[in-house]
């Protein structure tokens, strides 16, 4: 399997909680390297700009209000299978059907409050990267 980069980020419940630690434990832990990261309260700009692909669902506003509700942090995790290391690692977007021992099935409350986010292909990984750091290609080779 190929070394990937791929998009995290701990949500503002998870922050809040207090767990930001223990969850990026459990990628280091797993094999994934932390390449870039950044605590940030994201604008309502960039919020709806990173989740335009779902612009028309009807929890956008909700969803965007919640991102920008408290700080975030931002990261770039890398490694072998690392978009779907990571996807397995959060568990379901809902946690209530999120797999035991999954980051979601631990430190999650429910599916708007669902601790982290992760790309979800090699397409939105790249895309999402490059939209919190343009210039990690740069500073990271
Ligand atoms: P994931 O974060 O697992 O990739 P999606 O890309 O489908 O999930 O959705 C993006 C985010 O939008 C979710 O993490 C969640 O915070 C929110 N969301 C998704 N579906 C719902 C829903 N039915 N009701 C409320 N919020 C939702
Ligand atoms: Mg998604």
């Amino acid at each position: 399997m190929a070394v990937e980069r791929t998009l995290s980020i701990i949500k503002p419940d998870a922050v809040a909680k207090n767990v930001i630690g223990k969850i990026i434990s459990r990628f280091e832990d797993n094999g994934l390297k932390i390449a870039a990261a950044r605590m940030q309260l994201l604008s309502q700009n960039e919020a709806e700009g990173f989740y335009a692909v779902h612009r028309e669902r009807p929890f956008f506003n909700d969803l965007v209000k919640f991102m920008i509700s408290g700080p975030v942090v931002i990261m770039v995790l890398e490694g072998e299978g690392a978009i779907l290391k990571n996807r397995t690692l959060m568990g379901a977007t809902d946690p209530k059907k999120a797999e035991k021992g999954t980051i979601r099935a631990d430190f999650a409350e429910s599916i708007d409050a669902n601790a982290v986010h992760g790309s979800d292909a090699p397409d939105t990984a790249a895309t999402e990267i490059a939209y919190f750091f343009p210039a990690l290609a740069v500073y990271s080779r």
